[in-house]
């Protein structure tokens, strides 16, 4: 089962106005789809494909890295990261909550023999520099070797604050850790904080950034980091099946997006906001909003027929009880919010 597929069968027949399960539903629209068509491509496993050496080298430079890695997922750019930073036997720490503890399927234990050693995410979703001192592993052969931070920004929507993020990378270079920041919002986050990319990305050693969430692109993920550390990662996404070869098509899609498509983000972010306003105002249970993801608790027993009367009138909600999370991107513009608010309205009588 999916935790995420089969809502869409609640709409069956009718017209879907407003998906609001993730960003990851955006499609490409007709600029970006433009784009791949257009696109000069070559055999990237050769490193012959000029759009996708354009999109890591571009990626890097304005995250302040050395070297940039286009894989096709989220997923695999984590994956590949940890697997670069991690010899087999080694620990990396992870917030609890984070993706590369549940949402994984635990990869980098499974493949790569390294062991994940959870720590609880404070209020704001950082991890606090104390948990982390605490969570390394002492040198003794009863331990594993402690290797890397794993930080998350944006997580369950919220921008962890420069200040946060510092203090628990900081933590962790203290005992000669390595720091990857899973960075699948990046973008979500620096436009929340008003800081720069190098900003955010300068705390840590490594980032992966997904192009497919609110940004749009049909598919892939940046890993980008120091040279030596980007060169077995190359090693790495060819082990794990991700080498692909006129990837240039799906590269384009991601320059498209992140040379047009950023700043929308922020308009994603004001909408979560006005939903979550129009939420609180029906009363109808507890509301929590951060970029551009809104959350919404109704009353016990009230969310399976609040998604099914919503699916009535094509707005499309995640099963998910007792939270709904609701997630804005590029594809619900402001008359599909409207409707969506007006489909809350219609079912709670507000
Ligand atoms: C979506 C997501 C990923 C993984 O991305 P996929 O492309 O779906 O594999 C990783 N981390 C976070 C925080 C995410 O939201």
């Amino acid at each position: 089962m999916n935790q995420y597929a089969g809502a869409e069968g609640l709409a069956r027949g009718r017209n879907v106005i407003c998906d609001l399960r993730s960003d990851t539903v955006t499609r490409p629209d007709a600029e970006m789809r433009r784009a791949m068509a257009e696109a000069e491509v070559g055999d990237d496993v050769y490193g012959e494909d000029p759009e996708v050496n354009l999109l890591e080298a571009e990626l890097a430079e304005r995250l302040g890295k050395e070297a940039g890695l286009f894989l096709p997922s989220g997923t695999m750019s984590n994956l590949a990261a940890m697997l670069a930073h991690c010899a087999r036997g080694d620990e990396a720490i992870v917030g609890a909550g984070y993706h590369v503890f549940l949402h994984e399927a635990r990869g980098a234990s499974v493949l790569g023999g390294i062991a994940l050693s959870p720590v609880p995410l404070t209020d704001s979703g950082g991890v606090a520099a104390e948990a982390v001192a605490g969570a390394v592993q002492p040198d003794d052969p009863h331990c594993p070797v402690s290797r890397l931070l794993c930080l998350e920004n944006t997580t369950g929507g919220r921008a962890v604050s420069l200040a946060e993020t510092r203090a628990a990378a900081d933590a962790a270079r203290d005992a000669g850790l390595a720091v990857h920041l899973d960075g699948a919002r990046f973008f979500n986050a620096v436009t929340a904080l008003s800081c720069t990319p190098e900003d955010l990305a300068g705390l840590a050693d490594s980032a992966s950034v997904c192009l497919s969430k609110g940004l749009g692109a049909p598919a892939g993920s940046v890993l980008v980091g120091p040279s030596e550390l980007i060169d077995r990662a190359r090693r790495l996404r060819k082990m794990l099946g991700g080498g692909m070869r006129q990837a240039g098509v799906l590269a384009a899609a991601g320059r498209h997006a992140l040379a047009r498509n950023v700043a929308g983000l922020a308009d994603d972010h004001r909408r979560a906001e006005a939903l979550a306003a129009a939420l609180a105002a029906l009363g109808a249970g507890s509301v929590q909003q951060a970029t551009n993801m809104v959350f919404f608790t109704p009353e016990a027993g009230a969310g399976a027929p609040l998604s099914a009367a919503l699916a009535e009138l094509g707005v499309i909600v995640s099963p998910q009880a007792p939270t709904m999370r609701l997630v804005l991107h590029r594809d619900i513009d402001d008359i599909a919010l409207d409707l969506a608010m007006d489909a809350f309205r219609a079912h709670f009588g507000g």
